[in-house]
């Protein structure tokens, strides 16, 4: 089977490399650097802290194949609640990862402290930690990825912007080339990409903000405020800090981050922690929603797929989904596909619906 693969991020990448483990003949279009989308701008996180059962299969899938290409650097999640509403959540979250088999519990701000005493725990109402949890390097993984997928046969194609033909038809700047199938992870680009030939996706982009601090001189785990709306993480021997989505165009956006941002966020880690670390770096990427906050993963015309609409969590999910991906087109079983078929079928929109990527678009992050 001959099959094109249009973007060189995480998902594109993982789908490849099963596609091509299986004896597909895989070309990987990518119209600029490999992680030149939001791949190589991700924070990193990756966890099985899911409530939700599929979620949390998915997570476990995807661990697993992080840790085989060696990629998983074990890192504990800690998130934490200030106010009585998100605390009932925090719990109710707790209760339902458990029930998972999600490795949980529930802390006291006292016993927070003491497992992290560079926390400052004021203020917090309860805490969840998840042990298994970890970090990836996105660099790392969109290199590991990419050289796994071409010994495992696919070509893959850098500076090649394309565009659809037909569902089957890809045209790159000096060729067009028919494929049996087509799988289109062009993150927010997929919509546009498709609708060129008449299919309609129910997506929108949002910008995220990260930091990356100076050295700091404390062990944190990874770490996501609920209340505050917040998260770091610790890489190497600093903090990586993020927040500040909002909705943008994905044709007219800032890759820089905003002053606001910068300033904010080192706010919000001086308020937590005892510490007060400059930033060495800051970056913003684009992200992609749904309605329903599922993604967008399977097909959408006769040889035709999409993967798109992760909300945030496509780096950590990108190798589980791959792999399902792969296995749809090549009609083949997948650990995943009893479960996810229907709350990821791209067609359970008709691209008509009107949503919000973000809960509230219009929260003033300065307030
Ligand atoms: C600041 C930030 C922090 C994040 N943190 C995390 C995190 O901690 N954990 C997590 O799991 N996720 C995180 N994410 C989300 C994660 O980065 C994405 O969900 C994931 O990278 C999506 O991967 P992808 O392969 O689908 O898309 P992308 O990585 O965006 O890849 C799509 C590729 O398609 C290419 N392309 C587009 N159009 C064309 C075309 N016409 N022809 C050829 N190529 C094309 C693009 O150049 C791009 O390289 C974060 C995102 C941001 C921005």
């Amino acid at each position: 089977m001959n099959v094109a693969v249009v973007g060189g991020g995480a998902v594109g990448l993982s789908t490849a490399l099963t596609l091509g483990r299986h004896g597909a003949s895989v070309t990987v279009f990518e119209r600029d650097e490999l992680g030149s989308g939001a791949s190589g701008r991700a924070a990193g996180l990756c966890y099985d802290a899911f409530a939700d059962d599929v979620d949390a299969a998915v997570a476990a899938d995807a661990i697993t194949r992080y840790r085989d290409l060696d990629l998983f650097e074990p890192q504990p999640y800690v998130w934490v609640a200030r106010d009585e509403s998100d605390a009932a959540a925090v719990r109710e979250q707790i209760a339902g990862m458990q029930r998972n088999g999600v490795a949980v519990e529930a802390l006291t701000p006292a016993e927070l402290g003491d497992r992290y005493p560079a926390l400052d725990t004021s203020g917090i109402e309860v805490a969840g930690l998840a042990s298994d949890a970890g970090v990836l390097d996105p660099d790392a993984v969109v290199a590991t990825l990419a050289e796994t997928a071409r010994e495992a046969g696919s070509t893959i194609e850098t500076e090649t912007p394309v565009s659809l033909a037909s569902p089957t038809t890809v045209e790159t700047p000096d060729e067009t080339r028919t494929f049996d199938a087509v799988v289109v992870a062009a993150g927010p680009q997929t919509k546009p990409l498709v609708a060129d030939i008449g299919v309609s996706l129910a997506l929108k982009a949002y910008r995220a903000q990260a930091l990356v601090t100076e050295p700091v001189d404390a062990a944190l785990p990874s770490f996501y405020d609920a209340t505050r709306e917040f998260y770091w993480r610790s890489k190497a021997d600093a903090l990586l800090v993020g927040d500040g989505a909002h909705e943008v165009d994905p044709t007219e956006w800032n890759p820089e981050a905003d002053a606001e941002f910068v300033t904010r966020s080192l706010d919000r880690v001086e308020q937590s922690t005892a510490l007060s670390p400059a930033c060495d770096r800051a970056w913003s990427g684009l992200c992609t929603a749904t309605p329903d906050g599922a993604p967008l993963a399977g097909q959408v015309a006769d040889g035709l797929w999409v993967a798109t609409g992760w909300q945030g969590h496509g780096l950590m999910r990108a190798p589980a989904m791959g792999d399902y991906l792969a296995a749809d087109v090549l009609n083949r079983p997948n650990p995943l596909s009893e479960h996810l078929p229907d709350r990821v079928d791209p067609t359970r929109f008709d691209g008509s619906e009107e949503f919000a990527a973000l809960d509230d678009p219009t929260r003033d992050w300065d307030e």
